[in-house]
Formats: C-alpha cells, structure tokens, sequence
C-alpha cells in the first residue's frame, strides 16, 4: 500500500507541465499531497499532466496558469493559490536553457535569470513566511550540476544555478528555528541534477547525435562520456524520490543543502 505521509499537505510545483517538475508533482500526489501545477504547454499537454497527477492518485489537482518571467504572474499565482489552500510545499522546477558564447547571450540573459532564479526568489518570499507560521514547510529548489560547477556556453544558466544554491542557503539559515522536530520545522534546499532525460536537453542530444550522422544514442553516450561519470541518464523519477524524501519530518535537520544527483560529475 502506498505510504500517503503527505495526505493534509498541499503542494506547488513550478515548472511541472514536462520533466523533473511532472515527475514529482506525481510523486507527491502518489503519496497524498494535494498538487498545484505549473508551467507552459498547449492546453493538450497541460490536461495530460492534471491527468497524470490524478492517476497517481492526487486527492486535487489545480493548474496555474502563470507565465514565471512576469513577477505579476507569480504574485496573481500565490495570491490564487492563497485562495484555495495553505501550501505546504513550494518546489521550484521551472526553467530554461541556452547555450552559445557569453557574447551571444545578452538576448538570452534576462529571461534565463528570471524564469531560473527570480520566479524561485519571488515564489520563495511569498511563501516561506506562511510556512514558518505553521511550523512546516520545504523549498525543494531544482538548481543543477550548474549550480556547483560551470560549463562553457552556459553563462545565463550558470549564473541562475548558482544563484538558485545561494538564494537556498540564505532562505535555510533564515527560516532554520521555525517549528520543531515535531511538527517538521522547514527547510531550503537544492537538488543538484547532472543529465536528465527530458525535454530541456532535448537540442543539446540533437546537437551531438548530428555529429554522429544521426544516431541519436551515440549523441547520449557522447554527452554523458564528457562529464557524467557513470555514463547513465538519471530518469526525472529518480529526482522525485529525492524531492519526496526532502517532504518527510524526518528529512527536518537536512537544510540549506545543495545535493549532487550526478553519476559522479562534481567529485572529479
Ligand atoms: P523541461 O523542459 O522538461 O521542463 C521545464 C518546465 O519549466 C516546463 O514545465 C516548462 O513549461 C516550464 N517553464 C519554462 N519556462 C516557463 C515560464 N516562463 N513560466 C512557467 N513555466 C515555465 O525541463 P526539466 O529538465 O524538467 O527541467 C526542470 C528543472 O531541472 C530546470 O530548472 C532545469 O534547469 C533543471 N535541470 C535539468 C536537467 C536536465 O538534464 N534535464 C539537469 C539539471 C537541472
């Protein structure tokens, strides 16, 4: 029987129309949680996700609609998801990527800092004071290897993951005495994924499978050799199980933490 520790306990999750952000709004449906979901998509994607957290078993499921680059949006999402239920959860999913040269990056920088970083920034202050009343709360932050170590090509990316790790630090030590042990107190942290399959780096695959005439699993295998010691693709359910441990009581002294989920990519 499925373990609903989180049953009482409502969820945000940015960011969860595809990906790591679907994977555990499922996951914490599966397990109890009311789930509010978010991100972009045609109104055929954003039904399948609602869909598929209600088939893992969420008790509700409500979407919001709110474009994260636009500090509006995310004010009229918390004030919305204020309306319908106290939230317990915040998991900081959304995001971006772009590569080139920093020197082809300006058109890119604002919306990769505001979608990766600030949405979290604005989501985080409106909702962090709520949970500190009531002596529970997690911030689950979806940084990145990037967060811990750069890559070329990435500026905009790696300046918003790194950021996203400090931004968690402060928000851990600020809100680290809330609650007890008890009640599960709350904490700030970041997973720090290497590869993951999803779309996000779906052009990188591309980029490298053309170097390989096409072959799609060479470009893979080309990708991870680079940097992914253990040669393997970390699947967005693997991330969830992480995300969900984070929501236990028991995970209450685990804070301000920016944990690698990396097949070894930061130990080199
Ligand atoms: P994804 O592309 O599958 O999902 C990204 C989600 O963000 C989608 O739901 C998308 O609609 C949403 N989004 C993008 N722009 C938005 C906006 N303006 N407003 C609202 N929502 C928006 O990618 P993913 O791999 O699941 O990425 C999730 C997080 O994981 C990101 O923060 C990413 O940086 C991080 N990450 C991914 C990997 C990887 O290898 N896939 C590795 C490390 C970190």
């Amino acid at each position: 029987m499925t373990d609903t520790f989180l049953a009482g306990r409502t969820a945000l999750i940015t960011g969860s129309t595809s990906g790591i952000g679907l994977a555990i709004a499922e996951a914490l449906g599966r397990h109890g949680a009311k789930v509010g979901i978010n991100g972009l998509g045609t109104p055929e994607q954003i039904d399948a996700a609602i869909q598929q957290c209600r088939d893992a078993g969420a008790p509700d499921v409500r979407y919001f609609d709110a474009n994260l680059i636009d500090p509006k949006a995310i004010d009229a999402m918390l004030a919305e998801a204020a309306q319908w239920s106290p939230i317990d959860v915040l998991v900081n999913s959304a995001g971006i990527q772009r590569t080139a040269p920093i020197e082809g990056q300006r058109d890119n920088w604002d919306a990769v800092i505001a979608i990766n970083l600030s949405a979290a920034f604005h989501c985080m202050s409106g909702l962090l004071p709520d949970m500190r009343e009531r002596g529970f709360g997690r911030v689950i932050n979806i940084a990145s290897v990037h967060g811990l170590v750069a890559s070329v090509e990435k500026a905009p990316y790696v300046a918003s993951k790194f950021g996203i790790v400090g931004l968690s630090k402060v928000a851990a030590l600020e809100y680290a005495s809330a609650g007890n042990r008890d009640s599960g107190g709350v904490t700030v942290n970041c997973i720090c994924p290497g590869w993951v399959e999803t779309p996000l780096i779906e052009s990188q695959i591309q980029a490298r499978a053309d170097q390989h005439g096409g072959d799609r699993d060479a470009g893979i295998a080309d990708l991870l050799s680079e940097k992914q010691p253990s040669r393997r693709m970390t699947l967005p359910e693997e991330i969830a199980e992480l995300a969900l441990w984070l929501c236990r009581r028991e995970a209450h002294n685990l804070n301000g933490a920016a944990i690698p989920v990396d097949g070894g990519w930061t130990s080199q």
